[in-house]
């Protein structure tokens, strides 16, 4: 677990990564970087099923903040080049290692600085905006059922249940390049919070209970009550959460 309350920073993070209840080994991985003003915070899901998800799902995670690092530009050109330096990255090395060839990950990234923030993601995990009223979900998922959700062919509750739901239709690292969804920087108000996350707490939290176990005062605390939750559900899969609140600072 990793805490970061920054003196003076109006961010609050809580960052926590979980094995789960039945898997052997956690193939999900998360990076949260500071910078005065400002954050880099990152969820990388590696693929079950493949050989060398955690491989995939680290390599993106340390190609994504170095590709950020290494750009220029608005928040949005820089997390772009973060989710291109993150696909050759695990790409190369599927290459390199016939033994992880297949290999891949999912990849969620929030830029944030000066009061706001960018999304890059592909894949199925997840960024949510949520404050005392209400939640949000940011991005829409690169999965089979989404798909079907958007044609019209299946409702979100059907897809939540059904089988086929943990079956992506993009990911890092499976292509030599890979095109993300980007949300252009936007307000980060005061009092809300941004998510990310791993599927393995979306397959047993619904969106409501991730808006109520946001409501500690403590992003730590928030993020332990998400994996809490999932756990106490089976922990079927890996757990990943990212839980940064924009605090509001005494003028
Ligand atoms: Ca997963």
């Amino acid at each position: 677990m990793s805490t970061e309350s920054g003196e003076g920073s109006p961010f609050d993070v809580g960052a926590l990564t979980d094995v789960g209840r039945r898997r052997k080994r956690n193939e999900d991985s998360l990076r949260v970087t500071r910078w005065p003003g400002g954050l880099l915070c990152i969820v990388a899901d590696g693929m079950g099923g493949h050989v060398g998800g955690d491989v995939a799902s680290r390599l993106a995670v340390e190609g994504a903040e170095q590709g950020y690092d290494a750009a220029a530009g608005a928040m949005e050109d820089r997390l772009r080049n973060a989710v291109e330096i993150a696909n050759v990255a695990v790409w190369k090395e599927a290459e390199r290692q016939p033994s992880l060839l297949g290999m891949g990950t999912t990849l969620v990234c929030a830029a944030i600085d000066d009061g706001r923030f960018a999304i890059a993601h592909v894949g199925d995990s997840r960024a949510y905006l949520a404050d005392a009223e209400s939640i949000r979900q940011l991005t829409v998922d690169h999965s089979w059922v989404a798909e079907q959700v958007l044609a019209g062919a299946m409702t979100a509750e059907e897809a939540a249940k059904h089988p086929f739901r943990g079956v992506i239709t993009r990911c890092v690292g499976c292509q030599p390049t890979v095109s993300p969804d980007l949300i252009s920087a936007i307000p980060f108000p005061e009092d809300s919070t941004l998510l990310l996350c791993s599927d393995g707490l979306t397959t047993h939290v619904s969106d409501d209970e991730i808006r109520e176990s946001l409501e500690q005062p403590h992003s730590d605390d928030a993020a332990r009550t998400l994996v809490d939750l999932a756990n106490s559900r089976g922990g079927t899969d890996n757990i990943t959460v990212v839980v940064v609140r924009r605090q509001r600072l005494p003028a």
